[in-house]
């Protein structure tokens, strides 16, 4: 493998056999059988992550098929995804699987699954397509340097690792090394002139200390808004009592969309909470007033007007100093009103975070402008392509980020293929 241009075929290598590297590396293969395609990776196992992800099921895209609304779900790297997904979105993603035997499955809540419910099938589907196709994997063999050469023909690259006596040549690279505070593509990319935008962690949940929460930890709520109003940042969904805070999707959701804000602030700052959707304060008194008149004998704990699970409306009546057993009618007017500052703007002083084992990546990477989004080709260097994490690209939880994984490493395959 002495020189890229020994032959006419294309030499192509991907560093970083995760998703986006596997899929990148099929896609080539496929669609030009003459190229040679190497795929490196620097652990000893492949598709470690998507091993693991979606708590071992493998959330693979989502039931989403437009790329105007698709795109939403993007803190970072929507726009540039827009124009992206019109070549290869959720739905040919589906499609990709299915015509090799893989059918996925939609949730309740649009996350798509295999029907198998294992992550092992599209490992396995990943795996024996990369066989078929003809690539070379190489474990255990990370790359440390990429070089650059003029040649007469056409510039070429050399890949250099400590795992290999020589440093093999390639026409085109593919660099899929994924996210991570401390990535070595992002070294790679910056030693070949790329500018690497801030990184910091997105997906994860608050440490909160707070009466309210106290030994609620399992306990769910179907809709509940949050905000950070100083950033402008506001969600609504799910939220999951832990033992260490607040979890659950609206929680994840806005620490995606202000994973940087809260990385400037270490992850202290003062949350807003509303417990009952985003409900206007003057429509929540209305339904205790409502409450008060209709049910005025009964005790407050028999019943709660907002449908919370009992434990919680327990907890809201302990917080404002309400005996359970009260009667609606003996409700006083103070109590009452702090009934509804407390559910519709509870303020939590957060102290941390944890990652959310469940899903996480990274914020950052790649800066997005010097990369053509057509092709996913370096606009610094010809022959340089991205893919996956590694681009300053990041999604909620819900297979986003997978998808996007597919989409830009099968359009950078597909540019490399058809005789960039
Ligand atoms: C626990 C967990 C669960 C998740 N679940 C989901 C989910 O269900 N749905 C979803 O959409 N997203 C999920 N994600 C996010 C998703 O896994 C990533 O966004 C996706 O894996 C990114 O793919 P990638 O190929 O870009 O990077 P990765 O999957 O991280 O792969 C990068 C590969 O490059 C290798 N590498 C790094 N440096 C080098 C080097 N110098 N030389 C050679 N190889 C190198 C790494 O070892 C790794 O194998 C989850 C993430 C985590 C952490």
């Amino acid at each position: 493998m002495s020189s890229p241009h020994s032959s006419e075929n294309k030499s192509v290598a991907i560093v970083g056999a995760g998703a986006a590297g596997y899929f990148a590396a099929i896609n080539v293969a496929e669609a030009d059988p003459s190229a040679r395609v190497h795929l490196y990776e620097a652990s000893r196992r492949t598709l470690t992550k998507v091993s693991v992800s979606g708590g071992g099921r493998c959330n693979v895209t989502h039931h989403c098929f437009d790329p105007r609304e698709l795109v939403n779900y993007y803190p970072r790297g929507g726009k540039e995804l827009r124009g992206a997904f019109h070549q290869w979105e959720p739905q040919d993603t589906v499609d990709w699987f299915q015509s090799r035997g893989v059918t996925l499955k939609t949730e309740a809540d649009g996350r798509m699954f295999p029907t198998t419910d294992d992550s092992q099938t599209i490992v396995d589907c990943l795996t024996q397509a990369a066989q078929n196709a003809g690539v070379t994997l190489h474990l255990k063999t990370g790359v440390s340097k990429i070089t650059r050469h003029e040649d007469p023909h056409a510039p070429y690259f050399k890949l250099h690792s400590s795992q290999l006596s020589t440093a093999p040549c390639y026409s085109h690279v593919v660099i899929a090394t994924g996210g991570g505070q401390k990535n070595a593509g992002h070294e790679l990319a910056a030693s070949l002139g790329h500018t690497i935008t801030d990184l910091a962690p997105s997906l994860f949940t608050f440490h909160i200390d707070h009466p309210l929460l106290t030994d609620l930890q399992g306990l769910s709520l179907p809709q509940v808004q949050v905000s950070y109003p100083p950033a402008k940042l506001e969600q609504s969904g799910p939220i999951v009592f832990t033992h260490w805070g607040l979890s659950g999707p609206g929680i994840l959701k806005l620490s995606a969309w202000g994973a940087r804000v809260f990385s400037e602030l270490d992850y202290h700052c003062e949350l807003n909470v509303n417990w009952f959707g985003g409900a206007k304060p003057d429509a929540i008194r209305q339904a205790l007033e409502h409450s008060k008149k209709q049910y005025a004998r009964k005790a407050l704990v028999s019943l709660n007007p907002f449908d919370f699970p009992r434990r919680f409306w327990e907890r809201l009546l302990q917080y404002v100093s309400i005996s359970p057993d009260t009667q609606w009618a003996q409700l006083p007017k103070k109590a009452l009103n702090q009934l509804v500052e407390t559910i519709s703007n509870t303020r939590f002083q957060t102290n941390g975070k944890s990652m959310n084992k469940e899903e996480f990546v990274t914020c950052g990477g790649i800066k997005l402008k010097e990369v053509d989004f057509k092709t996913l080709q370096s606009r610094i260097v010809p022959g340089l392509y991205f893919a996956g994490e590694v681009l300053d690209i990041d999604g909620v939880t819900g297979g986003f980020n997978f998808q996007a994984a597919w989409t830009t490493s099968r359009i950078a395959a597909l540019h490399i293929a058809n005789g960039a």
